[in-house]
């Protein structure tokens, strides 16, 4: 069955974030934005009052599609137009809480297989209407939404796609549906011993197809990679054709493929199934925290281990404004453990650790391997003082990790701002680029007149470099909080460019990083993609207007800054 998320904000409709039990999260995020107990409350309106654009409609694509379709596989209802109207950044939550969908599509439909997406795209071709694939509609930068105004817009949800089709033991590859959705695909795998080891914070609703699609990082890429490095076949239906790439391990027959669709972004067409690697179900999974006394120094402790080879499954190291964040989620300790944990704070203050760094490093695998790796790795983190706190907080963390997401509409129900921006970039560079990115938006909200706050972690890391992942939030201002937003997100990634941060690291560019394509890519490597759009997609009928514009007067303009959507 597919699971689909509130329309107005994260994940399960269901779950309710925790807030009673975390009774010190409450007054340090007041206290970071300046939030006064008469701020304005701003809920999503009413259900009722969202009022969808007409539908515009394709008399010759219905038919075509209704003619091998199943009527259930076609929705026109303003229920799944609404929740295939967006992703999941700050604007497209804002607009939706306000009952802002001119956007939405004209169509949904359900997919059940590769020959089914083969002929849609076929009608579309033959009919000139937009195409979105959507696969769990989580990504952040607008890659969801449909842009031409001109056109009948169809969303292909791929979430019935959904099934592992073959597992090799004996090659540790899977083939899967794109539409697989994290928990089904990592179910399905585990129930035959195996896993992918993909979990990036959006895993309970993302799916395959979209993870390829963006060059997505699961937070165990240390260990297992980025998705583009588990993939080793894929089937691409485009208009010109379906592309089936060769499984095989490697090959020189001429640039991969596979990774020229990897990052495609629905522009190019619709990715089907993709074979994967896949390794052992891992027996132990054990994540433990270890603080350090400042960011540089947690952060030479990883450039040291991966630079040894010694990777653990995880590192994710938090900066001192996110370890206090961190530290106001924990449920307070009472009796003989809070007197224990005050008397370590005192210890670790007294030896400098005053504005600490939490750091969470997971070790997985055989128990053997898992213990031999962690015995390797606590020392090395030690000799950069990194001060063991034991697995109890990596068990905490493990716990919560997915709860995280859902603060945010708490605090849009306040009348915040609040999303992210990463960026990656070689180990010489990261530490200057971290303070660049978070003095430049200080700075900004010194400027504007009213507190805010960034945070930041190293979510991702190689022998090379590292990526960054920033969390931006400051009180709403009325009347301008879609400009206030882009203002803040323009700043920060034109700081990322400035100082040799790539534009995304897993994020990808929908519409609200494309802007910067052409200083990310330089122009031939833009021109290189415009010529794979003309190749594969020469009517321009899949997901138009992301990732690259395609090439044309349009295209010969200065890259536009954000356009701010309505
Ligand atoms: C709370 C939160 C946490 C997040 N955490 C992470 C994280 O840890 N790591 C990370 O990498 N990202 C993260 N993201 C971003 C997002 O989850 C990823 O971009 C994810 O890869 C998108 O997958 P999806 O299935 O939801 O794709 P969608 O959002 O549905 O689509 C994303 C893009 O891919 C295209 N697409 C989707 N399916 C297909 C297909 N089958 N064929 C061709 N194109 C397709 C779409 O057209 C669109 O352009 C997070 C987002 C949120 C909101």
């Amino acid at each position: 069955m597919i699971k689909d998320m509130k329309w107005w904000g994260w994940g399960d409709p269901a779950f309710v974030f925790p807030m009673d039990e975390k009774p010190l999260l409450w007054p340090f995020v007041r206290k970071s934005l300046g939030l006064t107990e008469d701020a304005p409350q701003t809920p999503p309106v009413d259900r009722a009052q969202v009022k969808l654009p007409e539908r515009r409609r394709s008399a010759d694509f219905e038919a075509a599609v209704a003619a091998f379709l199943k009527a259930d596989q076609i929705a026109a209802d303003d229920e799944q137009r609404l929740i295939h109207t967006y992703g999941k950044s700050f604007p497209d939550l804002f607009r939706v809480r306000r009952g802002i969908v001119s956007n939405a599509p004209d169509l949904v439909l359900f997919p059940e297989s590769h020959e089914e997406v083969e002929r849609i795209v076929a009608a579309a071709r033959q009919t000139g209407v937009r195409l979105v694939a959507f696969g769990g509609g989580t990504n952040i930068v607008g890659g969801v939404e449909h842009l031409d105004p001109s056109a009948v817009r169809v969303t292909l949800d791929m979430r019935r796609m959904n099934r592992v089709l073959e597992i090799d033991r004996h090659s540790w590859t899977a083939t899967i549906q794109a539409g697989a959705p994290g928990p089904k695909l990592e179910d399905d795998l585990q129930a035959l011993g195996f896993s992918l080891g993909h979990m990036p914070d959006s895993f309970e609703f993302a799916t395959l197809g979209g993870w390829l699609a963006t060059r997505s990082a699961g937070m165990q890429s240390d260990a297992y990679g980025k998705i583009e490095d588990m993939v080793v076949a894929l089937k691409l239906v485009s208009p010109a054709g379906t592309l089936s790439t060769k499984l095989t391990p490697k090959s020189a027959a001429g640039p991969d493929l596979d990774q020229v669709v990897v990052g495609s972004e629905g522009v190019l067409g619709v990715i089907t199934e993709a074979v994967m690697k896949v390794h052992p179900n891992p027996a132990v999974k054990d994540y433990h925290g270890v603080l350090f006394p400042d960011f540089e120094s947690g952060s030479e402790a990883i450039r040291e281990v991966i630079g040894r080879r010694a990777a653990p499954t995880m590192f994710r190291l938090q900066d001192v404004d996110e370890t206090q964040l961190a530290f106001s989620m924990k449920s307070p300790s009472t009796g003989i453990s809070g007197f224990i944990q005050s008397q370590v704070k005192k210890y670790l203050k007294a030896k400098g650790y005053a504005q600490p760094c939490l750091m969470m490093v997971g070790f997985e695998g055989e128990a053997d391997y898992a213990a031999e790796m962690r015995r390797k790795v606590l020392p090395m983190l030690k000799k950069h003082r990194g001060f063991h706190l034991g697995n109890s907080v990596g068990k905490t963390w493990a716990k919560n990790k997915f709860a995280v997401p859902y603060l945010r509409d708490i605090l849009m129900n306040h009348g915040c701002m609040v999303d992210v921006a990463e960026t990656a970039a070689v180990w010489s560079k990261l530490m200057p680029l971290y303070h660049a990115a978070r003095n430049t938006i200080k700075e900004q909200f010194k400027k504007e007149g009213y507190p805010g706050y960034i945070g930041c972690h190293i979510s991702h890391s190689y022998v090379d470099g590292a990526s960054l992942y920033f969390t931006f939030a400051a009180r709403q201002i009325a009347g301008q909080e879609l400009e206030q937003y882009y203002r803040f997100k323009r700043l920060i990634t034109q700081t990322f460019m400035e100082n040799g941060g790539t534009l995304t690291h897993h994020h990808a560019v929908g519409y609200e990083h494309r802007p910067w394509m052409e200083r990310e890519l330089s122009r031939p490597g833009l021109e290189i993609l415009r010529g794979l759009k003309r190749t594969l997609d020469p009517d321009n009928i899949m997901n138009p207007g992301k990732l690259i514009l395609p090439a044309g007067p349009e295209a010969l303009a200065p890259a536009p800054e954000f356009e701010v959507p309505r």
